[in-house]
C-alpha cells in the first residue's frame, strides 16, 4: 500500500499528546534511553511537551544515543548541482520556473570539472542535486552525469558514493537510477501538510502532492533501497512536520523492512523572490527540539544538515544527533569551478573552505569521515537496518572513519593538518572495541600511510 497521509489524523494524535504527566513523559524518555524506538504517539507527547526539565532530559537523552550509536563520527560530503532548469513554481525555491534569470545545466566536461574539483577538496561522497524539467534535464542527462562522476579519476582518489536528489518519477526512471548504481535516492517532501502543500507549490509536476509522497514507494519497488526523506522546516508546524516524518518511516518500514537511510534537515532560509514574512522560521530552540526529538525516534537513521547552518549551530546539532554535514560546499550550478574562478556570490552560513571545517570538527574532538563503505559493502536496504538496530555498525563506522581522515591526511593535508589528524587517529584507535578490527585498523592505516588507498571494513 502506497503512503497516505491524513493530515486531520496527524492534528489529532498531536492534539492528544498534550498535558502528559511527568510520569508519562519519564517513562517516554526511559524507553528512549533504552533504545526500545518510540511510537509516534510518544514522538507527539515529546513535540508537544513543555517542562523545561524533561526538554532538557531528552537533550540529555539524544546526546548519549547519538553518542553510543554513532560514537565521535561525522560523515562528510558535498552538493553537485547539475541543472538549474524548473518548470515547478515553489514558493520558496529560487530556481522557481516564475524566477527570470539565465538558466544552465552543465555539460560532462563541466561535470567532470566539478567532480575533479570536489575530488581535490577531498571528497568521497557527492549528492547530485537538479531542477525538475523533463526536457532541458531528462532522465537520461542524470544517467549520464552519474555514470562521468564514477569514471573520473583525479590524483589518486575518485568519488565512491552519488548520492540523487531529483524529483519525484516513474519505476522506469528508478530502476534505471538503480542500474547505475546510485547510493541513496534523496527526496524531500517539503511539507507533510497537504493544505500548506497545495499552497506553496503553484505550478507544475511537484504540485500533485501524492504523486510526491508516494515517490518513495515507487522508488522502492523498482529496487532502490536506500532512501533519504526530508522537510523544510519553516513551511509549516515543526511538530506536525516532525510527525509526518516518523509516520512516513514507519510506513517504509512496515512495507519495505527499512525506513528512511538519511533524514536531511534544511531549515528555510531566504531566496530569491521570497517573502520571509509569509513563513514561520524556526527559531535555534525549536529546531534543536526537532534535531533531538528525531534522533531518539529513530536513532538508527543518518541525520543530515547542510551549510545553511552556521558553525556554532552546527556544532549544537551534531551533539544532539546529526551524523552527517556537507563542507566547503556550493549550491550553484557550477560553483565550483566559479569559485576556483574567484566569481561566486557565496551566501552560505558556513562558507567555510572544506579543510576547515575538518579541521574545526577534530578540534572539537569528532572524526570526520569519508567513508562510503556500507554502499560498496552491499550493507544498504533492510541489510543496514539490521546491522544497525544490532548496536553493530559502530564497530565499522569508527575503524572506516579513521582510515578515511588517514587517507585525507595523506593526499590534501598540510604539516599542520597531519599533525592534528594522527594524534586523533591515535587517540580513538584504542576506542575501537573489537579487537581483531583495531589490528586490523592499525594495520590498514600503516598501509595507506605507505601509499595503498580505498581500504575499507
Ligand atoms: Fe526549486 Fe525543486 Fe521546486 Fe524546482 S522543484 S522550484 S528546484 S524546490
Ligand atoms: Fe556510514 Fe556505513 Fe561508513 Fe558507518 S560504515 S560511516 S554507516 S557508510
Amino acid at each position: 500500500m502506497d503512503m497516505v497521509i491524513n493530515a486531520a489524523e496527524v492534528e489529532n494524535i498531536l492534539a492528544n499528546a498534550r498535558g502528559k504527566s511527568d510520569s508519562e513523559l519519564d517513562g517516554i524518555l526511559d524507553r528512549a534511553e533504552a533504545l526500545k524506538g518510540l511510537s509516534p504517539e510518544d514522538v507527539a507527547a515529546l513535540l508537544m511537551m513543555e517542562s523545561p526539565r524533561h526538554i532538557e532530559r531528552m537533550f540529555k537523552v539524544a546526546g548519549k544515543i547519538k553518542e553510543e550509536i554513532y560514537g565521535v563520527r561525522v560523515v562528510m560530503f558535498a552538493p553537485l548541482y547539475v541543472s538549474d532548469y524548473c518548470v515547478n513554481k515553489c514558493h520558496y525555491c529560487g530556481y522557481s520556473c516564475d524566477n527570470k534569470f539565465v538558466r544552465r545545466r552543465l555539460t560532462m566536461d563541466e561535470i567532470r570539472a566539478e567532480a575533479e574539483i570536489l575530488e581535490r577538496m577531498g571528497h568521497k561522497r557527492l549528492a547530485l542535486e537538479a531542477g525538475e524539467d523533463s526536457v532541458n534535464c531528462p532522465i537520461d542527462y542524470i544517467l549520464d552525469a552519474i555514470k562521468t562522476i564514477y569514471a573520473m579519476k583525479a590524483g589518486s582518489g575518485e568519488i565512491r558514493r552519488v548520492n540523487v536528489n531529483i524529483a519525484a518519477t516513474t519505476p522506469e526512471n528508478y530502476k534505471k537510477l538503480h542500474d547505475v548504481g546510485i547510493g541513496t535516492y534523496i527526496l524531500f517532501q517539503e511539507t507533510y501538510h497537504e493544505p500548506a502543500y497545495a499552497r506553496l507549490h503553484e505550478r507544475g509536476p511537484k504540485k500533485d502532492f501524492s504523486y510526491h509522497l508516494t515517490a518513495f514507494d515507487r522508488a522502492m519497488r523498482s529496487g532502490i533501497d536506500d532512501v533519504g526523506g526530508g522537510v523544510l522546516f519553516g513551511l509549516y508546524d515543526w511538530r506536525f512536520e516532525v510527525l509526518g516524518l516518523m509516520l512516513h518511516n514507519r510506513h517504509l518500514d512496515e512495507t519495505y523492512g527499512a525506513g528512511f537511510h538519511t533524514i536531511s534537515m534544511p531549515r528555510l532560509c531566504p531566496a530569491e523572490g521570497m517573502d520571509m514574512s509569509a513563513y514561520e522560521v524556526l527559531s535555534d530552540s525549536d529546531f534543536k527540539r526537532v534535531v533531538a526529538t528525531i534522533r531518539i525516534a529513530v536513532p538508527y537513521t543518518g541525520m543530515i544538515i547542510s551549510t545553511r547552518e552556521s558553525p556554532e549551530m552546527r556544532k549544537e546539532l551534531i551533539k544532539l544527533g546529526i551524523s552527517q554535514i556537507s563542507g566547503g560546499s556550493s549550491v550553484e550550478v557550477g560553483g565550483y569551478s566559479i569559485r576556483e574562478s574567484g566569481g561566486e556570490q557565496f551566501v552560505l552560513a558556513d562558507s567555510r573552505p572544506a579543510i576547515d571545517v575538518l579541521r574545526w570538527l577534530m578540534d572539537e574532538q569528532f572524526v570526520p569521515s569519508f567513508c562510503t563503505a556500507c554502499y560498496r559493502k552491499g550493507r544498504t536496504g533492510d541489510r543496514f537496518m539490521s546491522l544497525a538496530k544490532s548496536g553493530n555498525i559502530k564497530n565499522v563506522c569508527l575503524p572506516n572513519a579513521l582510515m578515511t581522515l588517514c587517507e585525507y591526511m595523506m593526499d590534501y593535508g598540510d604539516e599542520s593538518f597531519k599533525v592534528q589528524a594522527d594524534e586523533l587517529i591515535d587517540k580513538n584507535i584504542p576506542k575501537i572495541a573489537n579487537t581483531k578490527m583495531r589490528d586490523l585498523t592499525k594495520d590498514n592505516i600503516g598501509r595507506i600511510k605507505n601509499g595503498e588507498r580505498d581500504l575499507f571494513v
